[in-house]
């Protein structure tokens, strides 16, 4: 098994680098916070004090950091250091502008390159459960796929260069988009004197069917993992799915796709982290929609 290195020990990359190290991979890991790669070594991971160090002898780095313009930081650095051949792996939620720029990165410099973004949220990274959504060469895929078995449950290969973040742009859009077609439901259900079981065992049977009502219902009751019973404790964070709406809106912009609900979802979501509710689960855009009437 190829050494891996790991860049972004966080929510997600200290878990996912945990799987590793279980799965059986020498991890070497660097992170700028010093409580993440404290946490890190409890889990196995062998710590680095620069991305230089982390990297020496890797067969495999993988990123895990929070935008596009750490990742370019940080891969322009990776390639003047590592060897051609060294395969490098982006698994953070960029936009597909950076998201290209670290593929001709990495082909400038000989290095295979995929583009890896995951769902599944910090309990699939803890549990290894996670979806990848992968983009980037065939042969190179077949040959990583050991990798994210380790971490994940789902392994898709999406297609060429950035696929993947296509088509976790998409599939977030489809959630964010969804996730307030639900809320709206249920409001209009409570204005309508329907209680939130009746609509439920209506609607999750019904052509209204979805995974934001079925496995993430936003109001306390129907499905008793869902946040709204604890309080909208993330979970996704409100801000991480108004970041993610907001790559949606950049990629349709620069590719002339025409997104009026992505667009409305984004508006929402943006007031609704400027309430001061971004560390809520997204789930709780439910409480502005119940409490305003001019949305
Ligand atoms: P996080 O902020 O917890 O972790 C990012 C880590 O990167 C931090 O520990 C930070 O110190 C480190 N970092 C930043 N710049 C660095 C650099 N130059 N060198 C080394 N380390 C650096 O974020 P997260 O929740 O782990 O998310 C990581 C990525 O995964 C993001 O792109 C996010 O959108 C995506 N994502 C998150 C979730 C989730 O539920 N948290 C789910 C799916 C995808």
């Amino acid at each position: 098994m190829s050494p891996v290195a790991f860049i972004g020990l966080g929510h997600m990359g200290g878990p996912m680098a945990a799987n590793l190290v279980k799965a059986g991979y020498s991890v070497r890991g660097f992170d700028l916070a010093t409580a993440s790669l404290e946490l890190a070594r409890e889990n196995g991971v062998s710590t680095a004090a620069s991305v230089a160090e982390a990297v020496s002898g890797a067969g495999i780095v993988i990123t895990m950091l929070p935008a596009g313009a750490h990742v370019l930081s940080v891969w322009q650095e990776l390639v003047a250091i590592v060897p051609s051949g060294t395969l490098l792996i982006d698994c953070s939620t960029i936009d597909m502008a950076s998201a290209r720029k670290a593929h001709a990165l990495a082909e400038a410099h000989g290095c295979p390159a995929l583009d890896a973004p995951v769902s599944g949220g910090t309990g699939g990274a803890s549990a290894g459960t996670l979806t990848f959504m992968v983009g980037g060469d065939a042969d190179v895929f077949a040959g990583a796929k050991a990798v994210f078995e380790a971490m994940g449950r789902k392994i898709i290969h999406c297609g060429g260069a950035s696929a993947g973040q296509a088509a976790k742009i998409c599939n977030n859009m489809i959630l964010g988009i969804s996730m307030i077609a639900v809320g709206e439901a249920f409001v209009l259900g409570e204005r309508l004197g329907l209680t939130h079981q009746a609509l439920f065992d209506v609607a999750s049977v019904s052509s209204g069917q979805c995974w934001s009502l079925t496995t993430y219902c936003p109001v306390p009751g129907p499905v008793p993992t869902s946040p709204a019973n604890h309080e909208y404790e993330p979970g996704f964070a409100a801000a991480l799915m108004l970041k993610d709406l907001k790559l949606s809106q950049a990629a349709a912009a620069d590719a002339g796709a025409m997104t009026p609900l992505g667009a409305r979802a984004a508006a929402l979501y943006q007031r609704f982290a400027d309430d001061g509710f971004g560390d809520k689960d997204f789930s709780a855009i439910i409480t502005m929609l119940r409490n305003k009437t001019d949305t």
